[in-house]
């Protein structure tokens, strides 16, 4: 089968390789429909997180129909179409039962490497690392699914793809990130990154009733999708002074929540934000806290910090001090997809949520390559590819010129 493999820094290749195989009585096969590049993936390709091998298997957003079921897996019949989510869980230990699927226990088979590293084992991910299991990834025609009495969620027939597969991650993600920042009814919130994970929190902040939202960010049509799909206020942080714009916007006071949906590869123009580049290239930072600075100085005195941006290691000049003194709350982490993915299909099928209205990009998967390289430097209007397993010619039903050639 197709794959796209993870070769180096700026180095995905579209391979033929073995096509996947039960080996657990709970594992799946799925045959991918649709599957999507997400801004993590990013940090894989830019070679800024550490532990991919070359010829790894990328992708961790995905749904398709099912083609094969161990003889442990009794919720799940051949032609089911579902959803994954983009961590594994088994439904059973400690933290699964409690709801914090994100930390499952026991989906890792390197959880002696994560242990080591982290002091407890992260859980499994799809396409995510040795670090997270080393599992191959759904950027390909075929996956299997370990779990798969746990993991995948059935979807109606009645919605596409493009409605409910980012159910796999973005959309619970951005409902996760905005659930953390408390919204009151009048509150005031501020989104770094209006990338496809800002955009959903954003429409996430709406539904839950905040009063104003800030969309920061550079990109002119990121920021335009911001203000048409969720009625935020765009705020340019390369025209304005971010500090200052959000005092004015606050009467001085600040925001209440500051949510960041760029994380480890943020941009910044500062000194500091120069020397953190220079150190993380030279691998003695592993991440860009930029905009986390930024956030802890805005944020109002007693607000929340809600962090959705993902995050690797080391950061070296961190004001705690600050964040300490202004009594700010910080909320983090990988989202665990399953607590809100059946509310989430609910507000989706209702029309409450609109989580295609992020895609600019549908191409075959043989033109991941292409895809990566142009979602990755903000080209040709790229907020959001959705890749299709399948032959060519690809259809791009939102306008042709915001289609990866496919010629
Ligand atoms: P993306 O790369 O498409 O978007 C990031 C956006 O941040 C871009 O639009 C960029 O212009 C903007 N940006 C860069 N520097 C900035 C700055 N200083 N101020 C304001 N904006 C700035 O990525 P995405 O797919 O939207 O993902 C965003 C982040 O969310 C990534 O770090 C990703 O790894 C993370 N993520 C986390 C989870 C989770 O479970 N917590 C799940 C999915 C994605
Ligand atoms: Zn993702």
């Amino acid at each position: 089968m197709k794959a796209l493999c993870w070769y180096g820094t700026k180095d995905v290749r579209i391979e033929d390789v073995p096509e996947p195989r039960i080996l657990n009585p709970r594992d799946a096969i799925l045959r991918i429909t649709s599957t999507a590049i997400c801004g993590s993936d990013l940090h894989l390709y830019n070679g800024v997180f550490k532990g991919m091998k070359k010829g790894d298997i990328l992708g961790h957003e995905f749904m398709g129909e099912v083609v094969a079921v161990g003889s442990g897996v009794k919720n799940l019949r051949e032609g089911d179409r579902v959803v994954v989510p983009f961590h594994i869980s088994c439904g059973g230990c400690f933290f699964c039962r409690m709801g914090e699927w994100s930390a499952c226990d026991n989906s890792n088979p390197n959880m002696v490497e994560a242990e080591t590293l982290l002091g407890q084992p992260v859980p499994g991910m799809f396409g995510y690392t040795h670090l997270t299991g080393g599992y191959a990834g759904g950027q390909a025609e075929m996956v299997r699914v370990p779990f798969a009495d746990v993991g995948p969620l059935k979807v109606p027939a009645d919605l596409p793809d493009e409605k409910v597969l980012f159910l796999s991650d973005i959309l619970p993600t951005g409902w996760f990130g905005a659930e953390n920042c408390s919204v009151r009814p009048g509150d005031t919130v501020a989104v770094w990154g209006a990338g496809p994970v800002g955009l959903l929190a954003m429409q996430s902040l709406r539904v839950m009733g905040a009063e104003r939202i800030i969309a920061i960010d550079t990109i002119p049509e990121r920021l335009e999708l911001a203000r048409r799909t969720a009625g935020a206020e765009p705020l340019d942080y390369e025209k304005h002074d971010v500090y200052e714009a959000l005092m004015e916007i606050t009467g001085g006071r600040g925001p209440d929540a500051c949510l960041d949906a760029v994380g480890m590869e943020a941009h910044g123009t500062g000194f500091l934000d120069k020397v953190d580049a220079v150190k993380q290239r030279l691998m003695i930072e592993n991440d860009r806290p930029a905009v986390l600075r930024q956030m802890i100085r805005c944020c109002r005195k007693t607000g929340t910090i809600s962090l959705l941006g993902v995050y690797s290691g080391f950061i070296d000049t961190f004001p705690m001090g600050i964040a300490f003194n202004k009594g700010l709350k910080f909320r983090m982490g990988q989202t665990p997809v399953h607590r809100y993915r059946e509310p989430l299909l609910q507000m989706v099928a209702e029309g409450k949520l609109q989580p295609d209205a992020v895609i600019s990009h549908r191409v075959a998967l043989d033109d991941a390559p292409d895809a990566y390289a142009i979602f990755e430097k903000k080209e040709a209007s790229c907020t959001k590819v959705v890749l299709k397993p399948g032959p060519r010619p690809t259809i791009n039903v939102r306008s042709a010129s915001r289609s990866v050639s496919t010629a």
